[in-house]
Formats: structure tokens, C-alpha cells, sequence
């Protein structure tokens, strides 16, 4: 990652996961950004209390601009479950609890489904992603990204993070967790919100 002092295209990135900030850099850098993290200038999380993934996502762009002075990129994500009125949502990350683990969230999510068929077992996880060029910036990008699938009964896969193991499309024959991250990057909610931004900071 780029030290937070270059001069340039400088943006930083709204987030503190390490996977994500890294996955984010791989992309921009090449193509000419600076890029830092949100905690490279101290800068903790925001408190997310928007309704709506988009709503999030600006909310820590703003946050992340108004304590560094710089541009900001900001994302949330989550999934949403048809038969559960589009729970997890935005609280996909802390679904059974403020410290709840992947293992815990998939078992609630099984639980609450338990019974319900596969044609009405039907999902998406939503990715939305906003910059900001300051922090009262009232035009920003905004790219949002959706990907359809159905909650198994039975998890598979090692690969991926959170509902993957359970997160099963019907188009390739297997969960989330059992694509590559190559091909997941190219097909998630995630890539397409990203693919969608590239296209607008290729004219910010
Ligand atoms: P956030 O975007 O870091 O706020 O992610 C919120 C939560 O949504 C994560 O902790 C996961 O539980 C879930 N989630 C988001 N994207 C994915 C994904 O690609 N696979 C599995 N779970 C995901």
C-alpha cells in the first residue's frame, strides 16, 4: 500500500479490513491512484446507522474524507434473503450478535430457513459503493452490484468468507465458497459495484 503522504491522485479507502483495502489497492494503484487506508491516518470506523447499503457506504466515505481532507471511497455489503424480508441486510456482518463469527451467522441463517423449500430459499448479496471528492460533497460516484443466488440446507466449500459456504448458484453448480477468488471477483455483487466505479474514475 501507498504511503498516505504522496502527492497525486490520492484517495483513501473507507474501510479497516485488510483483505478488502488490499484487493481495493491491487486495482487502483496501476491505475494511478494513491491509495491508503482510512486507519494509515488514524482514522477509526464510522457509525453506520443509514438503512440502506448505499446509505452506509457514505456515510463512512464522508467520514473517512472529513477526518483525512481527502477524497474517500466507501462500500458496504451484505446479503439479502428473500423469505426473511431482506434480513441480514446490512447487519449481514453481526446477524446472530455484535461479535457473532461466520459459523454463528451461517447457523442462524440455517435456523431461520429451516423448512422453508428451495424455490423460496432465494437470495442476493448487494454491494454499494460511493466516493466522495469532499466531505460535503452533495454529487458522488455511486455504484451499486447484485448477485442472485439460493441458501442451501447443507454448506460447502472452503474458499470465500461469511454466507459463502451457503450461498449456492444455480448457473455454475456450486456455492460462492467453491469458486475461485478469480472467478468470484469477476462474478460477485462486489466486482460488479467495483467494475461499475472503474468506469466513472476513469473521468473523475
Ligand atoms: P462489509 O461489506 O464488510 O460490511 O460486509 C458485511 C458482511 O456481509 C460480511 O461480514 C459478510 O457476513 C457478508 N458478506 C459481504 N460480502 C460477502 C461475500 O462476498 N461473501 C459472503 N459474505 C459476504
Amino acid at each position: 500500500m501507498a504511503e498516505p503522504e504522496q502527492p497525486g491522485k490520492a484517495l483513501v479507502l473507507a474501510s479497516g479490513n485488510a483483505g478488502k483495502l488490499r484487493e481495493l489497492a491491487a486495482i487502483l494503484v496501476p491505475l494511478g491512484w494513491k491509495v491508503s487506508g482510512q486507519s494509515d491516518w488514524g482514522v477509526t470506523g464510522a457509525v453506520e446507522d443509514g438503512l440502506s447499503f448505499i446509505e452506509n457506504a457514505l456515510i463512512k466515505a464522508r467520514h473517512a474524507s472529513k477526518n483525512t481532507g481527502l477524497p474517500a471511497l466507501g462500500d458496504d455489503s451484505g446479503l439479502v434473503v428473500d423469505a426473511l424480508n431482506g434480513a441480514p441486510g446490512i447487519y449481514s456482518a453481526r446477524f446472530a450478535g455484535a461479535d457473532a463469527d461466520d459459523q454463528a451467522n451461517n447457523l442462524k441463517l440455517l435456523r431461520k430457513l429451516n423448512g422453508v423449500p428451495p424455490e423460496g430459499r432465494t437470495a442476493h448479496f448487494y454491494c454499494a459503493m460511493a466516493l466522495v471528492r469532499h466531505p460535503d460533497d452533495p454529487s458522488p460516484l455511486l455504484a451499486t452490484g447484485a448477485w442472485h443466488g439460493v441458501i442451501t440446507d447443507t454448506p460447502a466449500g472452503v474458499g470465500g468468507f461469511g454466507y459463502d459456504p451457503l450461498f449456492w448458484i444455480p448457473n455454475e453448480g456450486c456455492t460462492s465458497a467453491e469458486l475461485t477468488a478469480e472467478k468470484k471477483n469477476r462474478l460477485s455483487h462486489r466486482g460488479r459495484a467495483l467494475a461499475q466505479m472503474l468506469e466513472q474514475l476513469a473521468e473523475f
